[in-house]
């Protein structure tokens, strides 16, 4: 069997509907973000970057940097094992109480991924809780797909951040089954925001608990970077907090939190914890570090609020149209995906600024984009670089009558 043909064939159909990925290889230079090296087949060059999920800069804050080095000088490379099985540190064990605390809750639980987080904590609940339903948001995350998916519970799909839809599938359950409503606070893509507190109360009345995916909040919404909820003042009416280490903290790593039974009862039956070797320690120590850092600094989150709104208020005088929302992400919708992998090649070619096309499955068909995710460390002038280049391209490519 020529197993090559057959992955050639939809590779080729995906190549055909321009949806192929094309990975930039990058080279991060430490104390030069949003700057990175470029390497393609024309050699290296240095470009912006304007779509890093490292949305504070806080991978090269000094302070985290020299924790980890430290940590690496004490303990060495990696964990040695799984939890279960000598890996777990003492590091992993104080990052779990700063992330306890951070969302106000009893407990906390790492994992080696926001991803295996979300795909362990809901398949182990969906599945151990019987007759469990899991009404999920229409635009949630794959990895909490997926991980509802693999429980095998009853999932009911509710209308992207419709608080009726919710309710009117809650009311038709019967009264006496778990039910877990799971919901993003940040929806990355188009960076919009959940009805939380209608979220909860909804849950509330029916008796349901709430799963919230933070990963696109913490460290930059919240007096401490405890994320949208913590902002709204309802970290405490909320069952379980997901978040991630490897986005504005800036390392790697995911993390459930909630009461000491819920975390105990993920630790002791959800495959995706206990089969897998635990974090590095250096990774839990620069973690804890760049939490406790946003914990009580507001300056990386003041400049990132400033910067949005910079980049906005330039992308509206050029008459750029992007997609209005609360959060710090910007979209600019193009709508097509070869015209989209067609302006960010020009952008990084022409410009020297990366910022990545997004496209099918990533975002439905129809809607591709580019994401900007301006930092505090994207400088006024960068943010003018940048605008001028769009629209340079705008007039050339004569999109205006192809954006929503
Ligand atoms: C990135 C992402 C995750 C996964 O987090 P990682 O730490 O990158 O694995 C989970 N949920 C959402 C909404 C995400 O965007």
């Amino acid at each position: 069997m020529d197993f090559d043909a057959l992955f050639n064939e939809q590779l080729d159909r995906l190549k055909a509907d321009g949806n192929y990925r094309y990975f930039a290889e990058l080279e991060r230079k430490c104390g030069k973000f949003p700057r990175a090296a470029s390497h393609d087949d024309n050699g290296v060059r240095d470009v912006t970057v304007w779509c890093s999920n490292d949305y504070l800069g806080m991978g090269q804050h000094p302070k985290v940097i020299d924790a980890m080095c430290e940590a690496v000088r004490n303990s060495g490379t990696g964990a040695g094992g799984t939890r279960n099985i000598s890996g777990t540190n003492h590091d992993h064990l104080r990052l779990e109480e700063e992330l306890a605390d951070l969302h106000g809750k009893e407990a906390a639980l790492l994992f080696t991924s926001g991803y295996v987080s979300n795909w362990s904590a809901l398949s182990c609940l969906g599945s151990r809780l019987e007759n469990c339903v899991i009404l999920s948001d229409s635009g949630n995350h794959a990895s909490m797909i997926e991980g509802i998916r693999h429980s095998k519970a009853h999932k009911i799909i509710w209308k992207h951040n419709d608080v009726a839809d919710l309710r009117s599938h809650l009311a038709r359950l019967p009264a006496d089954i778990p039910k877990i409503v799971a919901f993003e606070s940040v929806y990355s893509m188009d960076g919009d925001i959940a009805p939380i507190r209608e979220i909860v109360e909804a849950a509330e009345e029916f008796g349901a608990m709430t799963y919230i995916d933070e990963v696109h909040a913490v460290g930059m919404y919240g007096p401490r970077g405890g994320g949208v909820a913590e902002r709204e003042g309802l970290m405490d009416r909320i069952t379980l907090i997901e978040g991630t280490l490897g986005k504005a903290y800036g390392c790697v790593g995911g993390y459930i939190t909630g009461s000491a039974a819920l975390c105990d009862f993920i630790r002791s039956f959800a495959s995706g914890f206990i089969f897998t070797t635990a974090l590095p320690p250096a990774v839990a120590v620069a973690a804890r570090t760049s939490i406790a850092h946003l914990k009580s600094s507001e300056m990386e989150r003041a400049g990132q609020r400033r910067q949005v709104a910079r980049l906005r208020a330039a992308l509206d005088r050029e008459g750029i149209p992007h997609m209005k929302n609360d959060s710090h992400i910007v979209p600019v919708m193009i709508g097509d995906p070869v015209k989209t992998r067609m302006l960010a090649d020009y952008l990084m070619d022409q410009w020297g600024i990366y910022v990545q096309p997004i496209n099918y499955p990533t975002v439905p068909k129809g809607t591709e984009r580019l994401r900007f995710t301006p930092s505090p460390l994207h400088t006024d002038e960068d943010i003018d670089y940048l605008v001028s280049a769009l629209s340079v391209l705008w007039r050339q490519c004569a999109l205006a009558h192809a954006v929503a």
